[in-house]
């Protein structure tokens, strides 16, 4: 089995029981929080939660580069106001130092906004600098750029952006990106026909590159090309069509690595898993 399915789980009442929540809806990756992702400064995690995330990922058979952690979504390394960024940065650097205790091996954020008030460039700088900065503090883990719809200000909705900040970064075995499908239509880029698909996926091959790509959000979309909104929809529900799921699950150049739904009823997810399985030639 080449392809590593799976969904974005709760992690509610501790990391710990974010694995059994992925074997019950047949997952063979997932996606976490590691911490409340609306509070700044949640506690610690607890030995005892590390020690049973670990043994429960062994025993269920998930490594390390199935399991792709989300970041807070309060966190924006690109903030113009310096106290506001550095706020953002601490709270990165504590996400990066909790894949490490769990063994985790991948980070997934959110690039940042300019908040009208720097430009992209600008903004672009200040968060290659955090992400040099939580790189040089921690061993082990990536951080994973995920590629945005562009909303409001955020950053990262052009195959630019994302090659941008890759070529600001010091340490480059230790950067790669994740590519949300609803962000990337949203963004403009179409990938619901094959033709297109291949389109796409050759521009970021040639902007970003393959030897990059450390995960897939698997999503529909309630919003058409070029939207600039990011609403996700169940698989099947939106306006992808189903072609894009049958193209994503044959595809050579996913293999291996995590590819997560963040479908918005999770009462679906175990059927979603089951039929992008059974969407494999
Ligand atoms: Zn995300
Ligand atoms: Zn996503």
């Amino acid at each position: 089995m080449a392809k590593y399915v799976g969904a974005h789980v709760s992690s509610s009442g501790g990391v710990e029981n974010a694995p059994e929540n992925a074997r019950a809806i047949g997952a063979k990756a997932f996606a976490l929080f590691t911490r409340n992702q609306r509070q700044w400064t949640p506690p610690p995690l607890k030995q005892e939660s590390i020690d049973l995330f670990k043994a429960r990922i062994a025993e269920f058979g998930y490594a390390p580069a199935h399991i792709l952690p989300h970041d807070s979504y309060l966190i924006n390394m690109g903030n113009p106001d310096p106290d506001a960024r550095e706020k953002s940065f601490m709270a990165f650097l504590d996400e990066m130092q909790r894949c490490e205790q769990l063994g985790l091996t991948l980070l997934n954020f959110h690039p940042g906004s300019h908040l009208k008030q720097i430009s992209d460039e600008e903004c672009l700088n200040l968060i290659a600098d955090g992400i040099n900065r939580a790189l040089n503090e921690t061993s082990g883990v990536t951080a994973v750029i995920e590629n945005t719809a562009g909303q409001g200000s955020n950053l990262g909705y052009k195959f630019e952006h994302l090659a941008y900040l890759i070529d600001k970064v010091e340490d480059k075995s230790r950067i790669g990106v994740c590519i949300d499908t609803a962000h990337t239509l949203a963004a403009g880029y179409d990938i619901r026909t094959e033709p297109a698909y291949r389109q796409t996926w050759a521009e970021f091959d040639r902007i970003v590159g393959y030897k990059y790509l450390r995960g897939i959000h698997l999503n529909d979309s309630k919003k058409e090309l070029s939207s600039r909104v990011d609403r996700h929809d169940s698989v099947g529900k939106g306006v992808m069509g189903m072609e894009l799921f049958s193209l994503i699950m044959n595809d050579p150049h996913l293999d291996d690595i995590p590819i997560i739904l963040e479908t918005p009823d999770e009462s679906l997810w175990a059927e979603e898993i089951a039929l992008l399985y059974a969407l494999q030639k």
